[in-house]
């Protein structure tokens, strides 16, 4: 029962607009509105802030944010079924939900939002990631958005969260690492979603740092942080050995050892061996 708003309740939304959940379109939605209210409050200082929520569906973490008192949210959906019920949102908050029907990968979010920035959405399983690593890899730093308030597989939020030494250790976790601080606020259990998906699934809080934690040349980095992922069981003077001819040398002076393996290397380690590759 909803307790957040004075709109129907959202199985009632579903009924109505028939909304008969699409697993091409990633679709798992979140029906209980004080669990949305509670993803909605990991966003922080939501009132002052614009809202970009990609994926609203029916409109459960909408209204989440919307109650708790976001400036305004722009919502990109790419189910016309879910317009009319998204509609209906907008017209009971009134100049404060924008919805745009339309394709995530392909719409420019930016000329329809004011900075300060939060991001927010349970993001399509099948572009999460894509998104999440455009978000990341802007042409310039600081980027259009203050932070990423993110539902994902548990798989992939602890990719993102990982250590050196941990299997889920990689090219994500740096990208996240190097210039946010990345945590994950929530889990959920399958049972959350309606369908319920087969695993488990967590919220991560991104927040931009202003500068990067360490120097490195951003293009660099993602590509010897790729090809030391990419064959991570191979010592890095194996796995590098197309990066530079002298690349034993060069893991030498950034103060690694060539017989080490990717996932035992540091985030500072990738930027002295980036900075290394650039000298
Ligand atoms: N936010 C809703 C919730 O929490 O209940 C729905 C989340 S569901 C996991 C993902 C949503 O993303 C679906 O509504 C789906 O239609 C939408 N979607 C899938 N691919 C998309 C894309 N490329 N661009 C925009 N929305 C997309």
């Amino acid at each position: 029962m909803s307790t957040i708003d004075t709109l129907p309740p959202l199985r009632d939304v579903i009924a109505t607009h028939q909304l008969s959940a699409r697993k091409s379109l990633g679709q798992n939605f979140l029906l209980d509105l004080n669990l949305t209210a509670k993803i909605a409050r990991q966003a922080h200082d939501l009132n002052l802030c614009d809202v970009l929520e990609i994926g609203p569906g029916p409109g459960g973490l909408t209204r989440g944010l919307l109650a708790e008192g976001a400036r305004r949210v722009l919502a990109v959906e790419k189910d016309s079924r879910c317009i009319p019920a998204l509609n209906q949102i907008a017209a009971a908050y009134p100049g404060r939900l924008e919805v745009i029907e339309g394709d995530a990968l392909e719409i420019d979010p930016l000329e329809h939002l004011t900075p300060p920035i939060r991001v927010a959405a349970n993001l399509p399983y099948n572009i999460g990631t894509e998104l999440l690593v455009r978000w990341l890899t802007p042409r310039d730093w600081p980027p259009f958005w203050q932070s990423l308030t993110l539902m994902f597989q548990r798989e992939v939020a602890e990719r993102i969260v990982a250590q050196p030494g941990s299997k889920t250790y990689g090219r994500l976790a740096i990208l996240a690492q190097w210039r946010c601080d990345a945590r994950i606020v929530m889990s959920l259990p399958p049972e959350a979603f309606t369908p319920p998906p087969k695993i488990s699934s967590a919220v991560v809080h991104l927040t931009a740092l202003r500068e990067p934690r360490f120097p490195a040349n951003a293009e660099t980095l993602s590509n010897v942080v790729a090809a030391a992922f990419n064959q991570r069981r191979k010592m890095l003077r194996s796995a590098l050995r197309g990066t530079a001819p002298d690349i034993e040398d060069r893991l030498i002076s950034a103060g690694l050892k060539p017989t080490d393996r990717a996932e035992q290397i540091s985030l500072e380690g990738f930027c002295a061996l980036a900075r290394a590759l650039d000298a």
